[in-house]
C-alpha cells in the first residue's frame, strides 16, 4: 500500500470525510478546495483544477485583468496537496488539512505559485551550503461579535484578560498540539481584545505551511465559542496593530550564523542582517503589502516604521535577538517586524531569504545597531544616520519593490506582475474612501 493510501485508510477509519487543500494568495488571504477523502488517491497525483486568476484576486475578491499574463478568464491550473503534510483538524473533526502547491495542467511549475517561489530560495540556499529556520508570531484581535466588542479587556499581558476567554484559550492550546503545531507562548497582548501566539521554528516551507494551519486552527476554535478573530494588520484605527513578526536564522551545517553576542551577530550573520536591511523597503512591500499594513506602520507602536536594525530594540523593523548563556548561542535570530497577515507567508520568507543570502554572498557589513527609537529624532538626525521611513503608500511600496533586483527576482517576473496588479487594484478601490472604511473592509479577510 502506498503512503497516500495508508493515509486515506487512517483518515477514513478516524471518520474524516474531506481534505481541505489550502494556499495563500497575493493578499495573504488563505484560499482552499475541499475534496472527499475517497478522491484523495487521484487528487494527490493530479491535484484539483483551479483558475489561474487566483493570482490576480485582490483583497476584496475583485479580479483584476490588468496583468498581461492573466488577462482573460481562460485557463486552468492544478492545486496539488502536499500529502506528507496532511493533518487531521482537531477543531473540525470531519476534515483534514494540507498545504497545496499549484502546478500547470501539465504538472510543470506554475510561475505564480508562492510555495514554489519559497522552495526555489530554499534550494538556492542549499546550493550555497546554507539552510534557514523560521518561525512566526501571530497577533490578533478576539471579539465577541463583528461589531468588535472586545472579548477581553486587558490589562495588557495580564492573566486576568485571558480568564475572559478561558475556554477559547484552552481549545487553542489543545488543538494546536493535536494539529502538530508547537506554541512557544500565548498571552494577552497590548490592546484590549489582542492575543498573541508564537509558533516554534521550522524549515521555511514548513514555517509558512504552519502559519496557514495556525490560522485555520484559531478560526475553528473561535467559531466554537462564538468569537470573531481579526488577523488584519490594523483592525481599526483605534486598535493595536497585529504584527505577524517573522523570525529567521541562517545556518551553515550545525552552525547558526546569527549567533554572536550582545553586540550583534558574527561576520556572516551581520552580513545577513545587512542584506535584509539593504532591501528592507522591498521586503516590507512583500511581507506587509496591504493598505492595512501601511496604516499599521505608525512610529512608536513597535511595528518598525523606520529602516534600521537594533539589538533587542522592539521599535526596530529588524530586531536582532542574541543567544545567551541561559538560552544557548543557537537561540540567536533576526526578527522582522514589518510583517503581517496580509503578506503571503511563502513570499515574505522568499523575500527575506533572498535579501539576506545576497548580503552573505557579498559579505555586506551593516551600519551600527541603533538602541533608541529614531522616530523620536529630528529629520536631520535621521538623515545623518542614513535612516529613512518605510513607505506608507502603495505607490511608495511599489517603487521600493521594483528598486530591488534581488526581491523582484525572488518573486519572478510573472508573479511580480500579478502581485503589483493586485496591489494597484486594492489602491484604486480605496481611492476616495476613508481609512476607516478601508480597514473595515479588510478586518475579517485573513
Ligand atoms: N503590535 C505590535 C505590531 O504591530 C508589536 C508589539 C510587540 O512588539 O509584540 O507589530
Ligand atoms: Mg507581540
Amino acid at each position: 500500500m502506498s503512503r497516500v493510501d495508508g493515509t486515506i485508510r487512517e483518515l477514513s477509519d478516524a471518520g474524516v470525510a474531506g481534505l481541505t487543500i489550502a494556499w495563500a494568495d497575493n493578499n495573504g488571504i488563505p484560499r482552499s478546495r475541499t475534496v472527499p477523502i475517497a478522491a484523495l488517491h487521484d487528487v494527490a497525483r493530479t491535484g484539483v483544477g483551479v483558475t489561474p486568476l487566483f493570482a490576480v484576486f485582490d483583497s476584496s475578491d475583485a479580479i483584476t485583468f490588468a496583468h498581461p499574463g492573466l488577462a482573460t478568464p481562460s485557463g486552468d491550473v492544478r492545486l496539488v496537496p502536499d500529502h506528507l503534510r496532511i493533518t487531521r483538524l482537531a477543531g473540525q473533526p470531519a476534515l483534514a488539512w494540507a498545504p497545496g502547491t499549484i502546478v500547470t495542467a501539465e504538472g510543470e511549475p506554475w510561475p505564480y505559485d508562492p510555495r514554489s517561489a519559497l522552495q526555489r530560495q530554499v534550494d538556492a540556499l542549499a546550493e550555497a551550503g546554507l539552510t534557514a529556520r523560521a518561525g512566526y508570531e501571530l497577533e490578533f484581535g478576539v471579539y465577541l461579535d463583528e461589531g468588535m466588542a472586545p472579548a477581553h479587556h486587558g490589562p495588557a499581558y495580564g492573566p486576568a484578560a485571558l480568564t475572559e476567554i478561558d475556554a477559547f484559550v484552552g481549545d487553542v492550546l489543545h488543538d494546536f498540539r493535536a494539529n502538530g503545531l508547537r506554541i512557544g507562548q500565548l498571552h494577552a497582548e497590548y490592546g484590549p481584545a489582542q492575543v498573541e501566539v508564537t509558533l516554534g521554528a521550522a524549515d521555511p516551507v514548513t514555517a509558512a505551511d504552519e502559519q496557514l494551519l495556525a490560522r485555520q486552527t484559531l478560526r475553528a476554535a473561535a467559531r466554537k465559542h462564538g468569537l470573531c478573530l481579526s488577523f488584519a494588520p490594523l483592525p481599526s484605527q483605534a486598535s493595536a496593530g497585529n504584527g505577524w513578526h517573522l523570525h529567521t536564522s541562517l545556518w551553515r551545517g550545525e552552525r547558526n550564523l546569527l549567533a554572536g553576542g550582545p553586540e550583534g551577530p558574527g561576520t556572516d550573520g551581520a552580513a545577513y542582517v545587512a542584506g535584509i536591511l539593504r532591501d528592507l523597503l522591498a521586503v516590507a512591500a512583500v511581507s506587509a503589502p496591504s493598505l492595512g499594513s501601511t496604516a499599521r506602520l505608525r512610529p512608536g507602536f513597535f511595528a518598525g516604521a523606520y529602516a534600521f536594525w537594533g539589538v533587542e530594540n522592539r521599535e526596530a523593523p529588524l530586531r536582532y535577538v542574541p543567544g545567551s548563556a541561559l538560552l544557548g548561542e543557537d537561540h540567536a535570530n533576526l526578527e522582522l517586524k514589518t510583517s503581517d497577515a496580509s503578506g503571503n507567508p511563502y513570499l515574505a520568507l522568499a523575500a527575506v531569504l533572498a535579501a539576506g543570502a545576497a548580503g552573505v554572498a557579498e559579505g555586506l557589513v551593516p551600519p551600527p545597531p541603533v538602541a533608541e527609537d529614531p522616530g523620536t529624532w529630528s529629520d536631520a538626525e535621521r538623515a545623518a544616520s542614513g535612516i529613512v521611513a518605510l513607505p506608507t503608500t502603495q505607490a511608495g511600496q511599489e517603487e521600493a519593490l521594483l528598486a530591488s533586483s534581488r526581491v523582484t527576482a525572488a518573486l519572478g517576473h510573472d508573479l511580480l506582475g500579478a502581485f503589483l496588479a493586485v496591489r494597484r487594484s486594492d489602491a484604486a478601490a480605496a481611492e476616495g474612501k476613508d481609512l476607516d472604511d478601508v480597514l473595515s473592509g479588510l478586518r475579517w479577510r485573513y
